[in-house]
């Protein structure tokens, strides 16, 4: 049973009535977007559009893969484009990173500016089906799409099947995008060697496309609003917008729209500042896998690229704040047990590695030499970005807080 709207009282009767699911918040539907003008620019460019010119704009935003690896989105749609046959499109809304929690923010609220964003970009790579992988974490939001998709099959945007929506099972790992098309195709989900890559062998062994939700979002504002709605905002020398998702020790906890360029600084202060009662210590600036910066590097823009010099990334910017009260081995030693538990156990030096880091990091005291050693055979041999970046917050905990390990 889903509660459109719900209140106190209307959650307290389906509570009673035993069957509660999922409470749905008031978002923009078929209707109201459309009243908007939404899909109009669709149907324009399926008429008579030019893909290549809508590829420039996206390029011209300069938007990049908001799931966290960062890759020019534009670029992928050529890559797609030069396999022949019949194309596919891949939705990864299996938003599994901890603290990550921006595509449920739009689609709960927006769901159509990803919807269109997504045929969009199956009309310019021309994927004849698109599959929409949405985490079952996020019963709503698969309500959601469940009406919307419908709506559009029943307004003739699109047709039946055209647009399958498929349920994640809770597994971490299915966010890594070769997996994710493993578990779309109805295999168990492992990440599967590169190359191929999957522009030109992904889901059925089709040529496909993937985007992240919040970057079909973004496809449909530039190609709607221009470029100018990403690029035209500039900050600390790094241009356009990052949707962060901030948790822990702050005052406001949630999604900020910032400027690129912003530091925890800035994201602190958008957060009204730390909670009451806590000093800012360390931050984790994107997800376990980008392991914890001390608060006397608050000066670094949070953005693709400029963390790399420091040994760790942004990936999907899920901005964690810890304070005076936490504890920095004890994150860390949270963040490999997480890793150890999502691990999908296909090569050794991750599945072994992670469980052999987690024994030594519950040690009084580190051993930081044969630490090191782990990391760098888990960096160097891991077949995947979990097994290669699960030595990061291992890393930067040694080299930050000494003190405490
Ligand atoms: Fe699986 Fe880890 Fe190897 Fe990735 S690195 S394939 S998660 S065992």
């Amino acid at each position: 049973k889903h509660i459109d709207n719900a209140t106190p009282e209307k959650v307290e009767a389906a509570l009673k009535d035993g069957h509660f699911h999922a409470e749905i918040p008031a978002y923009e539907d078929f209707a109201a977007y459309r009243a908007a003008g939404g899909y109009e620019k669709l149907a324009e460019l399926r008429k008579s559009g030019n893909w290549e010119k809508v590829q420039e704009t996206v390029l011209a935003s300069g938007l990049r893969g908001l799931g966290g690896a960062g890759f020019p989105s534009g670029r992928k749609w050529g890559f797609v484009r030069a396999n022949p046959g019949i194309r596919y499109l891949a939705v990864n809304g299996d938003e599994g990173e901890p603290g990550t929690f921006k595509d449920r923010y739009y689609l709960e609220r927006t769901p159509h500016l990803m919807l269109e964003g997504m045929l969009i970009a199956a009309w310019a790579v021309e994927a004849e089906r698109s599959f929409i992988y949405m985490r079952d974490e996020y019963p709503a939001v698969l309500e959601i799409l469940r009406r919307e998709i419908a709506a559009l099959e029943d307004a003739g945007i699109i047709l039946k099947g055209e647009v399958e929506l498929r349920r994640g099972a809770g597994a971490y790992i299915c966010g890594e995008e070769s997996a994710m098309i493993e578990s779309i195709e109805g295999k168990r989900g492992i990440p599967r060697q590169r190359p191929p890559y999957v522009a030109a062998v992904g889901v059925f062994d089709r040529p496909t496309l993937v985007h992240n939700v919040e970057t079909l979002h973004w496809v449909t504002r530039i190609v709607r609003e221009g470029p100018e709605v990403l690029n035209s905002t500039e900050k600390n020398g790094r241009k356009g917008l990052r949707s962060y998702s901030v948790s822990g020790r702050v005052a406001k906890p949630g999604v900020y729209l910032l400027p690129a360029g912003s530091t925890i600084t800035d994201i602190i202060e958008a957060c009204g500042g730390m909670a009451e009662g806590h000093a800012f210590k360390a931050y984790q600036p994107g997800g376990p896998s980008s392991g914890l910066l001390p608060a006397s590097m608050a000066d670094i823009p949070l953005d693709f690229d400029t963390l790399q010099p420091h040994g760790t990334f942004i990936g999907s910017a899920a901005v964690v704040v810890l304070s005076d009260k936490d504890s920095a081995k004890a994150a860390a030693l949270n963040m490999l047990r997480f890793f150890e538990s999502e691990s999908c156990g296909q090569c050794t030096p991750c599945r072994v590695g992670c469980e052999k880091a987690v024994k030594l990091m519950q040690a009084d005291k580190w051993d930081a030499d044969l630490l090191e050693d782990l990391c760098q055979v888990m960096g160097d041999a891991s077949i995947c970005g979990l097994g290669q970046a699960a030595p990061n917050p291992i890393r930067l905990t040694m080299k930050h807080f000494p003190d405490e390990v």
